[in-house]
């Protein structure tokens, strides 16, 4: 990386509530989707470059397709175009969250980038229009860029920004091998039909933020926090991937006040006390499992 290059640093993410409504017309559900950010970051780093270019490196690099179909190489191509320019620039992922996990890490490196790319093309864009491309890169883009906590509605991306009283303390177990987001939708869609639920938008209730979960949050309550944790696509995560209820009783057993999976899954997060008990978590569950404190700040562009 050159002297000119510019780094920025994003937070992943757990779905503290996940409220699912029905399938729309359009293949999209409905979302009631509170937000919190944690302290498992990815770095995004531009440098210029003759083209685009994109490399990365750390946890699960392997899985991550490192070419145009790069969420983070998108956001430089929409940017660059919104300007009518090119997206001269060589994109370098450090990453730390894992990926395929539920945790939106590829959303993370798509506002990365575009926070990055605006720096290092000194473009100034404003923060309304980067949330508008982020919106239209992917349901959770938006709040990769917004960080702390924030209610989601529509597919996840209209924002309202929450309050948050405290700190609360997460340790993450990543699962060997990723979860596919739309895999997990269409198994919740499943179950609720097998259940005679139905699965459409007239079928399943309107979905609501909690107003319990709202409270706790405010009050940096964990213990009410931990009462009201909730997961719609729980059931179905587990129905694909039926080791998870082993990681979750063993995150309880250990001494978690509340586990649940994380978004889509696989990944499981455990919410705890305090922060030392985060780090007796993580080392009981073993080295895929990693402390996290929350809420963490949006994408951030690192000093020189
Ligand atoms: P979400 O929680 O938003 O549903 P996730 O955390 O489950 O997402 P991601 O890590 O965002 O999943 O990756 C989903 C898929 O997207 C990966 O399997 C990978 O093929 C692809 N992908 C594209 N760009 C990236 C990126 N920068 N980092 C990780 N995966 C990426």
């Amino acid at each position: 990386m050159t002297a000119a290059s510019v780094t920025v640093r994003v937070p992943a993410k757990v779905n503290v509530q996940l409220a699912v409504g029905g399938l729309r017309p359009d293949g999209f559900h409905d979302l009631a989707n509170v937000f919190l950010a944690v302290g498992l970051y990815d770095h995004v780093t531009a440098a210029p470059a003759a083209g685009l270019r994109i490399s990365g490196e750390g946890r699960d690099i392997e899985s991550v397709p490192l070419d145009a179909s790069n969420l983070a190489a998108r956001a430089a191509i929409v940017l660059a175009e919104r300007h009518g320019i090119e997206p001269r620039v060589h994109l370098h992922l450090r990453k730390d969250i894992p990926v395929a996990g539920g945790m939106a890490g590829g959303s993370a490196d798509a506002a990365g980038a575009l926070v990055a790319c605006d720096a290092l093309w000194g473009l100034g864009t404003p923060r309304e229009e980067l949330l508008a491309i982020c919106a239209e890169l992917g349901s959770d883009v938006p709040f990769a860029l917004a960080g702390g906590a924030a209610l989601g509605v529509g597919r996840g991306e209209i924002l309202t920004p929450l309050e948050v009283g405290g700190a609360f303390h997460w340790v993450f177990a990543a699962a060997e091998g990723g979860l596919s987001t739309p895999a997990v939708y269409r198994e919740c869609d499943r179950l609720r039909r097998e259940r005679g639920a139905g699965d459409g938008v007239d079928d399943v209730a309107v979905p609501a933020a909690d107003p319990r979960l709202l409270d706790a949050l405010r009050a940096g309550d964990v213990h009410a926090l931990a009462a009201t944790l909730s997961n719609d696509l729980q059931s179905a995560a587990l129905s694909l991937r039926p080791d998870l209820a082993r990681t979750l009783r063993a995150g309880e057993d250990a001494g978690a006040l509340a586990a649940v999976v994380s978004g889509s899954g696989p990944t499981c997060a455990f919410l705890v006390s305090d922060e030392e008990t985060a780090a007796k978590l993580a080392h009981a569950l073993g080295p895929a499992a990693r402390p996290a404190p929350a809420p963490a700040p949006g994408a951030t562009l690192l000093p020189a």
